[in-house]
């Protein structure tokens, strides 16, 4: 298998070569040549497999030519050692939990596949600096993937302010390789100051660069397990199922768009987005409108213009029809978001996330009787606790410390971010 830029198929690179670069050239980002199909027989025999089993057949043709099969199994056995169960919700509503990982949000199945490939690619004399933009999540879940991985340091840059005190505390509490920068400004400055790092020549003479965010193939291939985990769960029930999923950069959603290239029963998706609605916006206009971001209570998917659309556009072949067969799109705003978290809590004595709420209340919105529908939990609540709290009045916040925490602080500013590296 060989991975190929968004912007030039000629440009084609192995898969170590995509997880080191993170980018391709003119900021295009990397996609597998092809997306193999597995076996009717392989679905029809899903459940007398492992999870473990089922990632190693989804992820060996993506990575075989750069991991060989001992690697592949063991790096699976570390990615994968928490649970996703897939838990009732009420009729024919279900929740994935994605949120049993060390930092308590679904991005750690990502981060700890990533961190252990890279770490097999790389050596003390040829050492990599991981260069991250966060809104929250993909920060802490980098933080402690990458903690302590040898020949490996980290560089997150977090906006100000936007942030939960808990995930500045996962951030930033680990020290060691892991360096956690405050950025005077927004997500998107994050994603732009890291941007901008890529593609300065000066820069990556110096250090040897790359990224983990959802843009990293090596990050967004593994989020495809969770789909085929929920699908061997509800296979039984025998009908059509449809999942709904909290976006914000998309990654997660491309995912579960190529598990369904893959021959992955999923009738549809649902890209579930709060006020930060370009994706909607483009799906009912036809337009794409990349705008800057608005905060919101569910803050991980505060992103105006997401990495990933590229890539769905490609596999698409940049054809919105197709694109609406498998998705539909909704956004929800924050008064909606807090009345589901105390309505499902009052009702079913299910503790949503505001992020998992979002998912859910597109779900309400769309599913047929005949369908099963899945949103998926994309964090536990206790990570976003102030938010929670406002809408469950016995709700126990997560204890933990600011106290030996170390962050940098820089003003939206490309020259100060450089001059830290
Ligand atoms: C990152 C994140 C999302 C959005 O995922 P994308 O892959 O960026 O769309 C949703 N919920 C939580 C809790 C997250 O951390």
């Amino acid at each position: 298998m060989e991975y190929i830029s968004t912007k030039d198929k000629n440009e084609k690179v192995t898969f170590k070569e995509a997880l080191i670069k993170g980018l391709a050239k003119n900021k295009a980002l990397y996609l597998p040549e092809n997306i193999p199909v597995l076996s009717d027989l392989f679905f029809q025999n899903i459940e007398q497999l492992t999870n473990n089993e089922i990632a190693f057949k989804v992820l060996h043709p993506f990575v075989k030519e750069s991991i060989d099969n001992k690697n592949l199994e063991e790096i699976i056995a570390e990615t994968l050692s928490f649970p996703t169960p897939v838990v009732p919700v009420h009729d024919n509503i279900y929740t994935l939990e994605l949120f049993h990982g060390p930092t308590k949000a679904f991005k750690d199945v990502g981060a700890r596949f990533m961190s252990r490939c890279l770490s097999r690619f790389v050596s003390d004399r040829n050492r990599l600096t991981i260069l991250v933009a966060t809104s929250g999540d993909t920060g802490s879940a980098v933080a402690n993937g990458f903690y302590d991985v040898p020949g490996i340091n980290v560089v997150i840059l977090f906006p100000k302010g936007k942030v939960s005190p808990y995930q500045e505390h996962q951030m930033c509490s680990l020290g060691n390789n892991i360096r956690a920068i405050e950025v005077e400004g927004t997500f998107d400055d994050c994603q732009a100051l890291v941007k901008k790092a890529f593609s300065d020549p000066e820069l990556n003479e110096k250090i040897n660069l790359s990224s983990a965010n959802s843009i990293n193939i090596g990050r967004l291939l593994p989020q495809m397990l969770y789909y085929f985990f929920a699908y061997k769960e509800l296979k039984a029930h025998n009908k059509q199922i449809v999942v709904s999923v909290p976006s914000g950069n998309f990654g997660n959603l491309t995912a579960g768009v190529i598990a369904k290239k893959m021959g992955l029963p999923i009738k549809r998706f649902i890209a579930a987005t709060n006020s930060n609605d370009t994706f909607p916006k483009y799906l009912s206009t036809g337009i794409y409108e990349p705008k800057p971001s608005v905060s919101t209570y569910s803050n991980a998917m505060d992103v105006g213009a997401p990495s990933n659309f590229e890539r769905l556009l490609h596999i698409y072949s940049k054809d919105i029809e197709e694109i609406k067969k498998d998705i539909s799109s909704q956004s929800v705003d924050d008064a909606t978001t807090l009345k589901e978290i105390k309505q499902v809590y009052k009702k079913y004595n299910y503790i949503l996330d505001p992020h998992g709420a979002v998912g859910k209340i597109c779900l309400n919105n769309d599913l047929a009787d005949n369908e099963t529908g899945i949103f998926l939990e994309t964090a536990n609540p206790r990570k976003f606790e102030l938010v929670v709290n406002k809408a469950i009045d016995s709700f126990v916040p997560a204890t933990f410390s600011l106290e030996n925490c170390h962050k940098e602080m820089i003003e939206n500013s490309y020259q100060q971010f450089c001059e830290l590296l």
